[in-house]
């Protein structure tokens, strides 16, 4: 046996559910009266588009068509189609009982003499039709001054003037006559079944033409319609009808007419009010980020000295809070280095304060070349500097002053002049504050300097 492939497999598997699933149940008495009594006849309006027609191969064809084919499939029903000519003499074989089923019509007292009906199989609703310009409507009561045309002598029109008497009502010979009024600006609007309005101005090209809205209660409620003495069969076809799902409808409907109607929102209207608060969105954005970039920048500042770049004093409080709270909390070691350039005032006073600024940009960046990645130096004020030194011990700290102090000796300054620098080193011992620590560092400073400066003194 041939194998089917696993995609065709699964596209088959839904169609073979849904019609297991979805079929109508029959009493017994039904399904043999159904059975013994097919196939059914039935006659259509063979010229009624988008609805049904009988097409050059005798086929019935349309939304009609799907779906008394959908519903007769449900109910277990087999139809056949009676072949007419017009919709007259379908009707007259439904009389003379030639066919058994009229697919598609309204139910109206006349036809009640010889004929029952199903529930409604299709509601088609009627729709305002205006020229494109026209804004939508949601309910013809509130409109004046406007003229509305139909085909006079059908019970629309009766209806229309008694419910909508601020309209002026025109009337014409004929459906395309009172589009062509509405297109041509003699009419205001007219008044179609959803289907036909949008079947009608697509094939007839009415471009200038769309519908507009809804006429609640005005539904065309199309049903089947079987002879008296076959009321089982239209039992039998409420059954099948009742499985109709309403997206099934739907997809039948748009299989035969596309139908897109203008609804109570204004699109234009909805797209300039996004267009509008995208742009207050936008902005707001751009202004929230740039805010934000702004903020970052001042914080940075404030954080920064604006001679050297290095952190301020402000920054360093903060840093050092942290370190010492990491150090307290993980018994981590943890020191600190302050830094004072010797005999600085001799630099200002021997080459100008411009110069001096200049020796402690140079320092600045002397010391910063020589830390390691996780030490953190800034100005403490002056030519005072303070390097935190986390994850290290004051031996290792004092390793690294050393080695700065080493650097600064023999670096080249500006003025020419040898310079150097003195160290105070002070390590995180249990307890310590910011104050007690930084007394100890300030300390062994004063000492350094008190032994002749550029050396480095560990407290
Ligand atoms: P010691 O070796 O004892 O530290 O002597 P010193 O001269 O370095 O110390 P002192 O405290 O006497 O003088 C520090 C000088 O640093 C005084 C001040 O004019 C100068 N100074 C402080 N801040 C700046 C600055 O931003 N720019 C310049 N050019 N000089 C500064
Ligand atoms: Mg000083
Ligand atoms: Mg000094």
């Amino acid at each position: 046996m041939p194998k089917l492939p696993s995609v065709v497999i699964s596209a088959l598997l839904p169609c073979f559910f849904s019609a297991q699933l979805l079929g109508a149940e029959l009493t017994p008495e039904e399904r043999h009266y159904a059975q013994a009594n097919a196939p059914f006849t039935f006659c259509v309006d063979p010229d009624w588009a988008p609805y049904e027609i009988i097409n050059a191969q005798g086929r019935h064809e349309g939304i009609s068509a799907d779906l008394l084919r959908l519903a007769a499939q449900r109910a277990g029903v087999t139809l056949k189609l009676v072949v007419t000519n017009n919709w007259d003499e379908s009707l007259e074989a439904s009389k003379s009982g030639k066919c058994k089923i009229l697919s598609f019509l309204n139910q109206t007292p006349k036809r009640d003499e010889w004929l029952v009906f199903t529930d409604p199989i299709f509601v088609d609703r009627n729709v305002i039709v205006t020229r494109e310009e026209h804004p939508f409507i949601d309910d013809l009561a509130g409109i004046r001054r406007k003229s509305l045309v139909l085909p006079s002598g059908t019970s629309i029109e009766e209806r229309v003037r008694r419910d909508f008497p601020e309209l002026t009502i025109l009337t014409t010979g004929s459906e395309a006559e009172s589009f062509a009024m509405v297109s041509g600006k003699k009419a205001d609007m007219t008044m179609r079944s959803l289907i036909v309005a949008v079947y009608t101005i697509k094939k007839d090209g009415w471009f200038n033409l769309k519908v507009s809205g809804q006429v609640p209660g005005y539904e065309n409620n199309l049903r089947i319609g079987v002879r008296k003495e076959d009321r089982m069969l239209r039992d039998i076809l409420n059954k099948g009808i009742a499985e109709i799902q309403p997206p099934e409808r739907a997809e039948i409907a748009n299989r035969h007419v596309s139908i897109k109607v203008q609804t109570g929102i204004d699109y234009d209207l909805l797209l300039k009010i996004v267009a509008v608060f995208t742009i207050i969105l936008l902005t707001s954005l751009f202004w929230a980020f740039r805010l934000r970039k702004l903020n970052e920048k001042l914080r940075r500042l404030s954080r920064t000295d604006s001679l050297t770049g290095l952190s301020n004093r402000g920054d360093l409080n903060e840093r050092m809070d942290a370190e010492i709270e990491r150090s307290q909390r993980y018994a981590r070691p943890f020191s600190i280095i302050m830094l004072d350039i010797d005999h600085f005032k001799r630099v200002n006073d021997e080459f100008g304060h411009q110069a001096g600024d200049h020796v402690l940009k140079e320092f600045s960046m002397l010391v910063k070349a020589h830390l390691r990645t996780h030490d953190v130096v800034g100005r403490w004020g002056g030519e005072e500097f303070l390097v935190l030194c986390s994850e290290t011990s004051a031996e290792q700290a004092a390793v690294l002053a050393e080695r700065i102090c080493e650097a600064v000796r023999s670096h080249g300054f500006i003025h020419g002049r040898r310079q150097t620098v003195s160290a105070g080193i002070a390590s995180y011992q249990p307890g310590d504050e910011q104050d007690s620590l930084q007394n100890r560092a300030d300390q062994a400073l004063y000492a350094a300097k008190r032994a002749g400066r550029d050396r480095v003194v560990t407290f």
